[in-house]
């Protein structure tokens, strides 16, 4: 019973964890670029989880990483209790031929080896008798349907069978965790279903804890949970409603029945978990019944705003008034973010109508440069400019800055100077963060 409570214990500790990982190359540089930035992810026994997210976001950085080929830059990870950021080069040799198999989207099978030596040579360096090994190998290769080919080349064989003799040299030393990379990336489709059903079989038969990294949505149905990545972070999490849940019992989540309506919501959202469908159809739910009243009073309330039949302030009462008394029923807050919004668009139409029938010519591409960085700047702001001549003179000391003609202390002291110093009037730190922000985009213009 002990050992019962123990290995149910055991489970509920994640098998991997990482703690503030980030990794950045060329650091302090001035092509610095961050591959991973403070990532924080818990990985349960037996769970197959697939990391997604477009080429360039860091997923194999991640998985690199994992397997302990990759240094981050900071940031721990810890693998079966162990902190294997610490370990010396020889511990991480023996750490990863007991604890990690590898699969990757071109093989990397040897070439000069047949099939039986490729599969075989993990097993050298783990004190195994030959005849073990090669029994080993022989069963894998069974397994996978492949022992035929066993003296053959690499070379000699298909995609799709390449990496089947791939993932049997992964599986030599029975290792907890499979680490696959873009595994189908250059398969077929139906060479690639085989080795994605492999991978299901490996996790739900053989218990293997799999990491899966794809850009293929196709197959995050197979996992348990998909991580979405997106420049080197990890957005969101989303568990498979059609999966029982390996992960968290750490994490109570209650059981929600699925009545028909969440049902077909779910066919159309296969990754939502039941909490997050049945969010989807309360929502849609009370959407339904208020929208299109809410959208009228809201479009009544600014058509009196634009024709100047009320005031800004009495609009912002409107958008805050409960339903129930006539108003829209925003809270405050959204109400006062609506109306900066609109503000500043108010404000960006103005400016750029001065700036047509001021300059009808051709746009330059220093203002082009200029316009954008404005953008850029203005878009990590969290107030708003109102007045156009704000804006003008914010692009105005951008473009100085850019030609040279100020250096950033002066660019920051023309910011926070008021508009009637002909400063473009903005709060100190907010002229500090600009200058900071523009210094470091200029690194990389
Ligand atoms: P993914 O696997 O999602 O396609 P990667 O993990 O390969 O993404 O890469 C993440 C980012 O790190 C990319 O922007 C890539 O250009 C960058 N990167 C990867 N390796 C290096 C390196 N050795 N030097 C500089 N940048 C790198």
């Amino acid at each position: 019973k002990i050992i019962k409570n123990l290995k149910k214990f055991i489970f509920m500790l994640p098998i991997i964890k990482t703690k503030d990982l980030s990794v950045i190359y060329n650091l302090g540089k001035t092509s610095e670029s961050r591959a991973l930035s403070n990532v924080e992810m818990e990985i349960y026994p037996e769970e197959y989880v697939a990391i997604f997210g477009p080429s360039g976001c860091g997923k194999s950085t991640l998985l690199y990483c994992l397997a302990g080929i990759e240094d981050p830059t900071i940031g721990e990870i810890t693998i079966g209790g162990k902190n294997i950021t610490k370990f010396s080069p020889l511990e991480m040799v023996a750490f990863r031929q007991k604890t990690i198999g590898m699969i990757f989207q071109s093989y990397h099978l040897i070439p000069t080896l047949n099939v039986f030596s490729n599969v075989t040579l993990p097993q050298i360096f783990i004190e195994e008798t030959l005849s073990k090994r090669k029994e080993k190998a022989k069963e894998l290769l069974q397994r996978f349907d492949i022992w035929e080919l066993r003296n053959r080349l690499p070379g000699e064989l298909s995609g799709g069978q390449q990496q089947r003799v791939a993932i049997a040299r992964a599986l030599m030393n029975d290792p907890l965790i499979l680490l696959a990379d873009e595994p189908t990336g250059n398969l077929d489709s139906r060479a690639a279903k085989i080795v994605m059903d492999l991978l299901t079989e490996l996790n739900e038969k053989d218990k293997k804890t799999i990491i899966l990294v794809t850009h293929n949505p196709q197959y995050l149905y197979q996992g348990h949970r998909t991580l979405y990545m997106k420049d080197g972070e990890i957005m969101r999490e989303v568990r498979n409603p059609r999966k029982k849940d390996v992960a968290p019992s750490i994490i109570k989540r209650e059981r929600i029945l699925l009545p028909s309506e969440i049902e077909e919501i779910s066919q159309r959202y296969p990754f939502l978990s039941e909490v997050a469908l049945q969010a989807k159809l309360l929502c849609q739910y009370f959407l339904v019944k208020y929208e299109e009243e809410e959208i009228k009073r809201l479009e009544n309330a600014v058509e009196s705003f634009l024709l100047n039949h009320i005031t800004k302030k009495e609009l912002e009462g409107i958008l805050n008034l409960p339903f129930e008394e006539g108003g829209v029923g925003f809270y405050k807050q959204t109400a006062k973010r609506f109306i900066t919004e609109m503000e500043t668009i108010f404000a960006e139409q103005q400016f750029l109508r001065e700036r047509i029938e001021k300059a009808p010519e051709q746009v330059s591409p220093l203002t082009l440069k200029v316009q954008r960085l404005r953008k850029y700047l203005l878009d990590g702001y969290k107030g708003n400019l109102e007045k156009p001549e704000e804006l003008f003179r914010l692009e105005k000391f951008i473009k100085m800055r850019l030609e040279n003609k100020i250096d950033r202390t002066q660019f920051q002291k023309h910011l926070s100077l008021p508009l009637d110093k002909w400063g473009v009037g903005l709060s100190r730190r907010t002229a500090r963060d600009f200058a900071r922000r523009l210094e470091i985009v200029l690194v990389k213009y």
